[in-house]
């Protein structure tokens, strides 16, 4: 039977860990490496309702996309820091490990961002050794048209974009997860030409910098934009033909008005 620390190995050569940002946390983090692995679980959080669900299907080895300890806490009290500590407690309670994938799969081939431009047939022709991926659509479309696109194809009624509707599609960048909070990603974007950014998290400030540069957004959730984890860590243990359950419990916690 595999260790966890087999598993983390697998996991190594797909997205090797330090390839990670300088500000993450990826990798093994909770639970013992040398033990033997009765079932995966692969969710993009660690919930306690995704914990449950882990021993119910006898899963002791839980791979995420964020980490469930992300940066240093000096605290693990149930007042103080509270779905953390059901958690954590829970999972050395029942002896389920935790690896998170998180940076590094944002950056490497074949990672959440290529996946997700792939997804909205983005032809990717930049972006190599970032959180970040930009490319062409085969045809023009307008803003309006592209981002029902992206609602649909994520299944995220929430999906809501800054720009005129008609104002025509290209050349897309995309960043998965919290790309929206820096302007200067934006300057960046206008200075390469490109008509619209898919990200998740936007300040408001950034979309009146967008707004003003001409750089159209299209804002996803969060989670939508990397739900694809789990079918990206399921491609990579399949190759090595080890068993796994996607979470069915975890779920977007925004809903649309
Ligand atoms: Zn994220």
């Amino acid at each position: 039977m595999r260790t966890v620390k087999d598993i983390e190995e697998i996991l190594a050569g797909f997205a090797p860990f330090d390839m990670q940002m300088s500000f993450d946390n990826s990798g093994f983090c909770i639970g013992d490496e040398s033990a033997a692995v009765t079932g995966i679980m692969l969710c993009e959080d660690v919930t306690p309702s995704v914990v449950d669900e882990a021993v119910a299907k006898g899963c002791n080895l839980i791979i995420s996309h964020h980490p469930v300890i992300f940066c240093g806490i000096k605290t693990l009290c149930s007042a103080k820091d509270r779905m953390r500590y059901a958690v954590v407690s829970k999972m050395i309670k029942r002896g389920i490990a935790q690896i998170s994938m998180h940076t590094n799969v944002d950056i490497c081939a074949g990672g959440t961002n290529d996946t997700l431009a792939g997804m909205l047939g983005v032809n990717v022709a930049s972006g190599e050794g970032e959180a970040l991926r930009i490319g062409a659509l085969d045809k023009p479309t307008t803003l309006e048209k592209f981002a029902a696109k992206v609602r649909d194809i994520l299944s995220d009624e929430t999906v809501r974009y800054v720009g005129a509707p008609g104002r025509e599609i290209r050349k897309v960048a995309v960043s998965t997860g919290a790309g929206g909070r820096e302007s200067e990603l934006i300057y960046r974007l206008q200075d390469e030409g490109v008509d619209v950014l898919v990200t998740a998290e936007v300040k408001h400030n950034v979309a009146l910098e967008a707004r003003y540069a001409g750089v159209a957004i299209v804002e996803t959730t969060h989670y939508s934009s990397e739900r694809c984890i789990v079918d990206i860590i399921g491609a990579a243990l399949d190759k090595h033909n080890i068993d796994y359950h996607k979470s069915e419990t975890e779920e977007n916690p925004y809903r649309r008005a």
